[in-house]
Protein backbone atom coordinates (compact mmCIF):
# COMPACT_ATOMS: atom_id res chain seq x y z
CA UNK A 1 0.00 0.00 0.00
CA UNK A 2 1.28 3.82 -0.82
CA UNK A 3 2.54 5.77 2.07
CA UNK A 4 2.82 2.56 4.34
CA UNK A 5 5.89 2.69 5.93
CA UNK A 6 6.03 -0.97 6.50
CA UNK A 7 4.91 -1.88 3.23
CA UNK A 8 7.88 0.44 1.91
CA UNK A 9 10.41 -1.48 3.98
CA UNK A 10 9.49 -4.72 3.01
CA UNK A 11 9.51 -3.50 -0.91
CA UNK A 12 12.99 -2.11 -0.13
CA UNK A 13 12.22 1.44 -0.25
CA UNK A 14 13.49 2.30 3.22
CA UNK A 15 16.36 -0.14 4.83
CA UNK A 16 15.91 -2.14 7.58
CA UNK A 17 17.75 -4.75 9.63
CA UNK A 18 15.99 -8.08 8.82
CA UNK A 19 15.92 -11.55 11.15
CA UNK A 20 13.42 -13.44 9.38
CA UNK A 21 11.35 -14.20 5.83
CA UNK A 22 9.10 -16.23 4.27
CA UNK A 23 6.45 -16.04 1.48
CA UNK A 24 4.02 -14.77 4.02
CA UNK A 25 5.84 -12.32 6.39
CA UNK A 26 8.97 -10.54 7.10
CA UNK A 27 10.02 -9.28 10.27
CA UNK A 28 12.89 -6.84 11.32
CA UNK A 29 14.70 -4.93 14.00
CA UNK A 30 12.64 -2.25 15.97
CA UNK A 31 14.50 1.38 15.04
CA UNK A 32 14.23 2.23 18.60
CA UNK A 33 14.49 -0.92 20.38
CA UNK A 34 12.45 -1.09 24.13
CA UNK A 35 14.01 -4.63 24.77
CA UNK A 36 17.75 -6.16 24.42
CA UNK A 37 15.85 -8.02 21.31
CA UNK A 38 12.74 -5.79 19.86
CA UNK A 39 11.34 -7.48 16.90
CA UNK A 40 8.56 -6.64 14.42
CA UNK A 41 7.29 -9.23 13.09
CA UNK A 42 4.76 -8.46 9.79
CA UNK A 43 2.56 -9.86 7.52
CA UNK A 44 3.42 -9.09 3.54
CA UNK A 45 -0.74 -8.45 3.04
CA UNK A 46 -1.51 -4.80 3.82
CA UNK A 47 -3.52 -5.13 6.92
CA UNK A 48 -4.36 -2.26 9.13
CA UNK A 49 -4.96 -4.67 12.68
CA UNK A 50 -6.38 -8.03 13.99
CA UNK A 51 -9.58 -7.10 13.91
CA UNK A 52 -9.71 -5.68 10.07
CA UNK A 53 -8.61 -9.52 9.67
CA UNK A 54 -11.56 -10.93 7.04
CA UNK A 55 -12.73 -14.38 5.41
CA UNK A 56 -9.73 -15.93 3.72
CA UNK A 57 -7.00 -13.41 5.37
CA UNK A 58 -7.68 -15.46 8.35
CA UNK A 59 -4.28 -17.43 7.48
CA UNK A 60 -2.19 -14.04 7.78
CA UNK A 61 -2.95 -14.87 11.81
CA UNK A 62 -1.94 -18.82 11.44
CA UNK A 63 1.45 -17.72 9.58
CA UNK A 64 2.41 -14.84 11.50
CA UNK A 65 2.06 -17.14 14.75
CA UNK A 66 3.94 -20.17 12.82
CA UNK A 67 6.92 -17.39 11.70
CA UNK A 68 6.61 -16.36 16.03
CA UNK A 69 7.82 -19.84 16.78
CA UNK A 70 10.33 -19.74 14.07
CA UNK A 71 11.70 -16.70 15.19
CA UNK A 72 11.66 -17.59 19.04
CA UNK A 73 13.96 -20.44 18.53
CA UNK A 74 16.45 -18.82 16.16
CA UNK A 75 16.51 -15.86 18.81
CA UNK A 76 17.22 -18.38 21.97
CA UNK A 77 14.28 -16.50 23.18
CA UNK A 78 12.56 -20.20 23.98
CA UNK A 79 14.09 -20.77 27.54
CA UNK A 80 14.38 -17.31 28.45
CA UNK A 81 11.07 -16.39 27.49
CA UNK A 82 9.64 -13.40 25.56
CA UNK A 83 6.46 -11.08 25.37
CA UNK A 84 4.26 -10.22 21.98
CA UNK A 85 2.56 -6.93 21.70
CA UNK A 86 0.57 -5.96 18.98
CA UNK A 87 -0.96 -2.39 19.52
CA UNK A 88 -4.24 -1.54 18.02
CA UNK A 89 -5.37 1.96 17.54
CA UNK A 90 -5.08 5.28 19.53
CA UNK A 91 -5.78 4.08 23.13
CA UNK A 92 -3.49 1.07 22.22
CA UNK A 93 -0.73 3.23 20.71
CA UNK A 94 -0.52 1.58 17.33
CA UNK A 95 1.80 4.35 15.21
CA UNK A 96 2.39 2.06 12.39
CA UNK A 97 -1.25 1.38 10.45
CA UNK A 98 0.59 -2.26 9.12
CA UNK A 99 -0.50 -4.87 11.33
CA UNK A 100 2.63 -6.08 13.25
CA UNK A 101 3.64 -8.09 16.29
CA UNK A 102 5.97 -6.84 18.86
CA UNK A 103 8.86 -9.57 19.93
CA UNK A 104 10.30 -8.52 22.89
CA UNK A 105 13.30 -10.11 24.77
CA UNK A 106 16.18 -10.11 26.67
CA UNK A 107 15.34 -9.18 29.95
CA UNK A 108 12.73 -9.22 32.80
CA UNK A 109 9.82 -7.39 32.00
CA UNK A 110 7.32 -5.78 34.57
CA UNK A 111 3.39 -5.46 33.78
CA UNK A 112 2.71 -1.61 33.63
CA UNK A 113 0.94 -0.09 30.09
CA UNK A 114 0.58 3.44 31.38
P1 LIG B 1 3.39 0.62 16.98
O1 LIG B 1 3.59 1.84 17.82
O2 LIG B 1 2.57 0.95 15.74
O3 LIG B 1 2.90 -0.59 17.68
O4 LIG B 1 4.83 0.19 16.49
C1 LIG B 1 5.53 0.81 15.47
C2 LIG B 1 6.99 0.52 15.71
O5 LIG B 1 7.68 0.83 14.53
C3 LIG B 1 7.61 1.36 16.84
O6 LIG B 1 8.10 0.51 17.87
C4 LIG B 1 8.72 2.13 16.12
O7 LIG B 1 9.90 2.25 16.90
C5 LIG B 1 8.95 1.32 14.87
N1 LIG B 1 9.44 2.08 13.74
C6 LIG B 1 9.02 3.33 13.34
N2 LIG B 1 9.67 3.70 12.23
C7 LIG B 1 10.52 2.68 11.92
C8 LIG B 1 11.46 2.47 10.85
O8 LIG B 1 11.66 3.31 9.96
N3 LIG B 1 12.16 1.31 10.87
C9 LIG B 1 11.98 0.35 11.84
N4 LIG B 1 12.74 -0.75 11.75
N5 LIG B 1 11.09 0.50 12.83
C10 LIG B 1 10.37 1.65 12.87
ZN1 LIG C 1 1.44 -1.67 4.66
Amino acid sequence: MENCLFCKIMAGEIPCKKVYEDENCMAFNDISPKAPVHILLVPKVHVENVHSIRGEDEKIAKDLFSAVSKIVREQNLEKSGYRLVINSGENGGQTVFHLHIHILGGVKMGWNPV
